[in-house]
């Protein structure tokens, strides 16, 4: 038996996956996991015992094909030295860098042996068998006609208390900066049962908490019964063990009726939206393309606000995007003071290739940008320390996640998104608890238990 056992185990290889970008990458990166599974790959955590490794890539931040040549450049002296030692190491490339510059990097990086966009990875053992009897390099990034998601096997190898689902992929919006709709595709909803039995499974396998992911995620639709992302959210909730439910990002105009009540209606959908706006110039916004102006964005959150007083807003902000005066920026930090936010993302404007606000004229200097960037993240930084001091005697529940290497505290999540800290022991891993909160940071929260009554 036991032979056995080891024979099959010394035959396992491992794949190391670096990922960069947003929990849709991460997402993707636990799902080519669980395909290599079945071919004999198990997941590493070092990358110098690896057979494969694979880059994750993500086209949204500042500089990303520069990033991926420059890690590229040092997996090949790895590759090299475990060459000398008899071991051959396979190098792909993935996510959306390889959708955009597939070719480049075949070019550029000839060792390079698997590229495959987002679309494809579930054709990942076929690739490798292609990668095996082919000499040179396998590029993959099609938009395939067969959905991806029917080709994924159906149950997930990790287990995490806060899991992650993803729900829709690709945009149909064309926001005049984003790479998304080129790199992602066309809009696509996976089925509603299979969402469902998804779910299921990540809360045998310990779920707490999911988040439905999604580029555009509240434009999800399965129309074959006529469901949107706010009947997800009703089903999910039927499930016994399933505590929370978040989802994101969301696109201020697919803010339906449904979803907003299920803000009041669903008590484990949590008080936390991520509602990018960008802009609060109306100008601006039509020139990048978002297709609502800064009042339907007021609106919504209202309206939400109306049924979900004490929701959690965050968003997104680009800063310095080109023809952005200073009456434009002065727009966007009223919205900032109006609205409060309890977190947000900002970044200034850079161009990518292939959009139309790449040939915009009119780019704004980058130390105009810098300037601009520094006042609106001291605003949004004040808003969120606000928002955590105000919680300071409150009791809010934390899902206790893990315990932190560091300091031996126990960690967790509010209702809102914030890290908790606590004294505990990992009896509490998978549980809700009770927290009075007693200090709070710009990002965490202390606080002690309160005592089950
Ligand atoms: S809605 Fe979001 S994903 Fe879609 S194009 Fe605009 S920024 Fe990109």
């Amino acid at each position: 038996m036991n032979d056995y056992k080891d024979d099959a185990e010394s035959t396992r290889k491992k794949v190391f996956i670096k990922t960069w970008g947003c929990q849709m990458n991460v997402y993707d990166s636990a799902r080519m996991a669980d395909v290599l599974a079945p071919l004999g790959y198990d997941r590493t955590d070092d990358q110098t015992l690896a057979d494969l490794i694979i880059l994750n890539t993500c086209h949204i931040r500042e500089k990303a094909s520069e990033k991926l040549f420059s890690e590229l450049g040092r997996l090949r002296a790895l590759q090299k030295a475990r060459e000398v030692k008899g071991v051959k190491v396979k190098i792909g490339v993935a996510g959306c860098v390889a959708q955009a510059i597939g070719e480049e990097i075949k070019n550029r990086a000839p060792y390079v042996e698997l590229i495959f966009g987002p679309q494809t990875y579930h054709r990942l053992p076929e690739l490798l068998l292609r990668g095996a009897r082919d000499v040179g390099c396998v590029l993959d990034t099609d938009f395939p006609a067969e959905p991806k998601f029917d080709f994924l096997p159906e149950s997930q190898s990790h287990s995490q208390i806060c899991g992650f689902l993803s729900v829709q992929e690709g945009c149909d919006r064309f926001c005049s900066y984003c790479v998304v709709p080129y790199t992602r595709g066309a809009e696509y909803s996976r089925t509603l049962t299979s969402i469902i039995a998804e779910a299921e499974v990540l809360v045998a396998n310990g779920a707490r908490e999911i988040t439905l992911l999604g580029q555009n995620v509240n434009a999800y639709r399965d129309d074959s019964v006529g469901a949107g992302l706010a009947e997800i959210i009703c089903e999910l909730s039927e499930i016994k063990d399933l505590l929370r439910i978040r989802y994101m990002t969301s696109h201020p105009l697919d803010m339906d009726d449904a979803l907003i009540e299920a803000h009041r209606d669903v008590p484990k959908l949590m008080p936390f939206l991520h509602l990018p706006i960008q802009s609060g110039s109306d100008m601006i916004l039509a020139a990048m393309n978002r297709k609502h102006n800064a009042g339907q964005y007021r609106a919504v959150v209202e309206r939400i606000r109306k049924v979900q007083p004490k929701l959690a807003l965050s968003s997104d902000f680009i800063v310095g995007f080109p023809g952005e005066s200073e009456s434009d920026f002065e727009a966007t930090m009223q919205i900032v003071r109006d609205i409060e936010y309890a977190q947000a993302f900002s970044f200034k404007y850079s161009r990518r290739p292939g959009t139309p606000a790449s040939v915009m004229s009119e780019q704004v200097p980058e130390e105009v940008k810098e300037e601009r960037l520094a006042r609106l993240q001291a605003l949004l930084r004040k808003q969120q320390t606000d928002f955590n001091k105000a919680c300071i005697g409150e009791t809010l529940s934390v899902l206790v996640e893990n315990v932190s290497r560091r300091d031996g505290y126990m960690f967790g999540r509010s209702p809102y998104l914030q890290t908790m800290r606590v004294k505990g022991d990992v009896t509490m891993m998978g549980t809700e608890q009770k927290m009075r909160i007693t200090q709070a940071y710009p990002n965490s929260l202390d606080g002690e238990w309160v005592p089950e009554p």
